[in-house]
């Protein structure tokens, strides 16, 4: 009896050692073992966009989620689908997140939960080449494009009134250039860095009048009170690519 006890301790004991050595290993896959759908938008550089030559999406946004999922052992599939739509895909339970240069607004906690934010960015706005705009006061009579569902429609809005001119929302960054390319938009809102990434990259005959307005952090989101081990792991993930220089690299690949 005595040696039976013995035993069973050792057992026990070995047991204990094996288990926490398989813990402490290496990190597991992620705890359900999913594949997460991760809306985003569709031409957003430098945050995503398709790299025609090898008809891939790249850019910052790709880029940080693929080095949090490596780091964070969790497997995903994006779809790029245009940014008012993973919007939408996310609240509909199609997508599990949307990572799209989404900026944190007070508003839209309402229905999402966010990361910690990973990159900070305000609107701007941008007019033809030639233009005269110089600000908002010179948009009086005038027809503003806007990209919907985005902080730059909602901040048109807010101030169409009172600058006097009415705004007309587009499915994507692309379509609202071209408008004020060929004038049928006097200008439009779009974020800070993707409006000057895009005129420079694409040779854009556009520029950026006036000041950054609302600057404010992007974050990955989810919809509120769903997937929280996903917001969970992209902020562990996001702390350890800021710490091993994974994060620098990434915004200096883009010019940042
Ligand atoms: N940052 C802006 C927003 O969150 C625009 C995002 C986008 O167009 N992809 O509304």
């Amino acid at each position: 009896m005595k040696n039976f006890k013995k035993i069973t301790a050792i057992l026990l004991a070995v047991l204990l050692v094996a288990a926490l050595a398989a813990c402490g290993a290496k990190p597991g896959p992620a705890p359900s073992g999913k594949k997460y759908v991760i809306a985003s938008d569709n031409a957003f550089a430098p945050f995503e966009y398709l790299n025609t030559d090898t008809n891939e999406y790249v850019g910052i946004d790709m880029d940080i989620l693929a080095a949090v999922a490596e780091d964070q052992k969790f497997d995903y599939e994006v779809q790029n689908v245009g940014f008012d739509a993973a919007l939408n895909q996310v609240q509909s339970g199609q997508a599990d997140a949307v990572i799209a240069g989404m900026t944190i607004t007070d508003e839209r906690r309402l229905t999402f939960d966010f990361s910690d934010g990973y990159f900070d960015a305000g609107q701007i706005l941008v007019v033809a080449a030639d233009s005269d705009i110089k600000s908002l006061e010179d948009l009086r009579g005038t027809n503003v494009a806007a990209k919907i569902s985005t902080q730059g429609a909602d901040y048109a809005q807010s101030v169409a009134e009172e600058y006097g001119f009415t705004v007309t929302t587009y499915e994507d960054s692309p379509t609202m250039y071209q408008a004020v390319i060929q004038g049928t938009n006097s200008a439009c809102f779009e974020d800070d860095p993707v409006a000057r990434y895009s005129i420079q990259s694409q040779n854009l005959e556009l520029k950026v009048v006036g000041d950054v307005i609302n600057a404010k952090p992007y974050g990955f989101a989810v919809k509120l009170g769903e997937n929280a081990e996903l917001i969970s792991m992209f902020n562990a993930g996001l702390a350890n690519i800021k710490a091993n220089g994974v994060y620098d690299d990434i915004l200096a690949k883009y010019g940042y």
